[in-house]
């Protein structure tokens, strides 16, 4: 994925009622220094993100995205983001994408240290090509995340259910799972819980029932979850949330990790077990991702 475009924004106050934002960002070279060396981002992984995907300039689940961009501020103490001058600014990035699959980010640091505000962006990439995992599968291997169901109210300050910048121990976790020979991982929680991986969200079928961890706060909620969920609804389908077990993954009829660019993986392995691959329907639901969606 290389950053083709990238707008630098003014960031507002969450109640400036004002109807065109278009003043505030400005377009800047992608491909040359933008960012200040005293940037906490770049320094402690201070902020947050999200990852939209754009198919064919249109951008997908915005107002999912930025309810959950919305939360991870609150949840990191940081200004309470102005939804419709990011809307604009996701709109302005998505138009200048091209035909085909790409990816706009938000991004919202602290800033820089002791400055005034908070630094924000937004970049626009071309995605990668993931017809391969999407049509083929892909092997997972649950790895220990190392808290318990109830670590995220215990300590909030671990902003669990944030979607922060701070990717250092996902990556690392990727890292893992392709020393150990598969493609991802499934994080488990200390006491035996299936949480998420590392850039997805996990959906398993038991029977006719399509489940999900509860995102109670250790986990992200998926915004390509939640718009599976109402697909499999709307086919007839029964989904839930609640806590998965871990020996529940190893016996799924099937299971696919889902995410907002690489869209449903479904997932053939799961450590040494092979796991059945429903290729009609996870087609049925790509296909479904793909066309625009709000
Ligand atoms: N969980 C984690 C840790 C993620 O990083 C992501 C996406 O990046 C998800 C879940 C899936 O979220 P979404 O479907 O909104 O992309």
């Amino acid at each position: 994925m290389a950053t083709r475009f990238a707008l630098i924004i003014e960031p507002t106050a969450s109640d400036d009622a004002r109807s065109d934002f278009s003043a505030t960002f400005r377009q800047v070279d992608a491909s040359a220094p933008a960012l200040s060396v005293g940037e906490l981002s770049t320094q402690r992984g201070d902020g947050i993100f999200e990852s939209i995907g754009v198919v064919d300039a249109h951008p997908q689940e915005v107002d999912a995205h930025l309810e959950r961009f919305v939360r991870s501020a609150e949840i990191c103490d940081l200004p309470v983001p102005n939804v419709e001058q990011w809307r604009q600014a996701i709109d302005a990035a998505a138009v200048l994408c091209g035909a085909g699959e790409w990816v706009v980010k938000t991004i919202l640091s602290r800033g820089i240290e002791h400055g005034p505000t908070p630094t924000a962006w937004v970049t626009a990439a071309d995605a990668a090509d993931f017809s391969r995992p999407r049509r083929d599968g892909i092997s997972v291997v649950t790895l220990d995340r190392g808290f318990d169901l109830n670590t995220p109210a215990r300590a909030p300050w671990l902003l669990l259910g944030a979607k922060t910048l701070s990717y250092a121990v996902n990556m690392a976790s990727l890292r893992e799972a392709h020393r150990r020979g598969a493609d991802d991982a499934v994080f488990v929680s200390s006491d035996g819980f299936v949480l998420e991986a590392p850039t997805a969200s996990v959906i398993l079928r038991r029977g006719d029932v399509f489940v999900t961890p509860e995102p109670t706060g250790g986990i992200l909620h998926g915004t390509t979850q939640l718009s599976a969920f109402a697909w499999l609804d709307e086919q007839g389908y029964q989904t839930a949330y609640r806590d998965v077990r871990a020996d529940e993954l190893r016996g799924a009829q099937a299971g696919w990790l889902v995410s907002s660019v690489r869209l449903a993986a479904p997932i053939r392995r799961v450590d040494e077990a092979a796991m059945p691959v429903d290729h009609e329907l996870t087609d049925a639901l790509n296909a479904y991702l793909l066309s625009p969606r709000d």
